[in-house]
């Protein structure tokens, strides 16, 4: 049989990366260590006391039936209190919060709801690879918006087109940003409200990192600013705030109508979260503020090591206020951001992911995750600088 995948798969963007894969496994076949400081996934488990909400509940049979597709009731209280606490934006739980298996989950299914053939999303690029993947998936188009580093990785909303702003449906936006490390204040979110209300636009924004903040900046949600609520909704997770990412539960708030919109498409697709980890969620959602930042304590002391550790080197690094990553220029002698990780790796043995592999827009840099520990980011930054890299 001629088996031939759909347009829209054959649409999805290439994998850039094949020929690093490749040289890992070549190197860890010889026996020698590759540190690999390509992926956003924390090393650092579970508090205890939400891993023994889910083993409590686990053994509840009440649990071992289906779930409701859009979060128990106390769950979504959870959140909604989270919220309230946090940013002091109230929700009804009601109809104002979804429960979703890890926030890519929701991201990927929204356009779905909201996308004919043909229709447009506006997504940032660099970014997050799911934007544009989930409105490929319903269909639709991708239009990029550049960040700029001269626009401090915000895009500018003054240069998208009139024909574009009229033709797109949905605008992703994210801050704290992955992979560039920019914040926005309250001022980019009214521009964005103002934007989409003129153009009849629904505004997504994925707040993932919302908690990994440093230097006593504390980030915003979307949804504090006025009128927000009227187009837009917020994509949430618990994967990086509490270290959780293995356990696939994250969360959408915000416009009821939007909200309903993705649990139509959820309710056909899958059936909500196990149970038991909806209480390990709401274990999760009310732990006390220490427990949070005394874990970003930890990436701030790798964060501190690593910028300075790769300035003393000769790189030209920023400290972030916020995420788990540092975003900066490849040195002037590599050809572009893919060559410069395969020699790196080459050399030093350590990975680190190709700006161009968030978007065309991030050629020319590199992201690397601060998600090992201290010991083993100091023998990453020992190798780099005895390689030479930069000679
Ligand atoms: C990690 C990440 C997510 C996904 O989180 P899950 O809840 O684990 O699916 C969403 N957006 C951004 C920008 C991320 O970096």
């Amino acid at each position: 049989m001629n088996l031939n995948y759909s347009n829209r798969i054959n649409k999805l963007p290439e994998y850039l990366f094949a020929e690093i894969d490749r040289e890992i496994e070549k190197k860890r076949k010889n026996g020698i260590e590759v540190i690999d400081l390509s992926v956003g996934d924390p090393d650092l488990p579970t508090a205890n006391n939400i891993v023994d909400a889910l083993c409590d509940s686990a053994r509840d049979p009440e649990n071992h039936r289906y779930p409701s597709y859009r979060g128990m009731l106390e769950f979504r209280e959870s959140v909604a209190n989270f919220y309230k606490r946090r940013f002091n934006v109230r929700l009804n739980p009601e109809d104002e919060v979804i429960a979703l298996i890890g926030s890519k989950e929701g991201i990927a299914h929204l356009p779905l709801a909201f996308i004919n053939s043909g229709d447009s999303c506006l997504v940032p690029d660099p970014a997050y690879p799911v934007y544009k993947i989930s409105a490929i998936l319903a269909d639709g188009n991708a239009i990029e918006m550049p960040l700029l580093e001269e626009n401090e990785f915000r895009p500018d909303l003054n240069v998208i087109g009139r024909k574009d702003a009229k033709k797109a449906k949905i605008m992703f936006i994210n801050y704290p940003n992955n992979p560039t490390t920019a914040i926005a204040d309250k001022d980019f979110f009214r521009e964005v409200v103002d934007f989409a209300i003129e153009n009849e636009i629904i505004v997504c924004h994925d707040n993932a990192y919302s908690e990994i903040t440093f230097d006593g900046y504390i980030a915003p949600s979307f949804l504090e600013v006025k009128n927000a609520k009227d187009i837009g909704i917020e994509f949430h997770s618990l994967s990086k705030t509490y270290n959780m990412t293995g356990w696939r539960i994250g969360f959408a708030v915000g416009n009821s109508d939007i909200i309903r919109g993705l649990g139509k498409v959820k309710e056909n697709i899958d059936s909500g979260i196990f149970q038991a980890i909806q209480y390990a969620g709401v274990e999760a959602l009310n732990s006390p503020e220490s427990e949070i930042r005394d874990n970003v304590n930890i990436f701030k002391e790798r964060r501190d090591l690593m910028v300075d550790g790769l300035n003393d080197i000769g790189f030209e690094v920023e400290k972030p206020k916020a995420t788990f990553y540092l975003w900066f220029r490849i040195p002037n002698k590599f050809k572009n951001s893919i060559e410069f990780c395969r020699k790196l790796l080459k050399k030093a043995g350590v990975v680190m992911t190709p700006g161009s592999g968030f978007g065309k827009y991030g050629e020319g840099y590199v992201r690397l995750s601060i998600t090992q520990p201290i010991e083993i980011l100091e023998r990453a930054l020992e190798r780099i600088k005895c390689k030479n890299i930069l000679k």
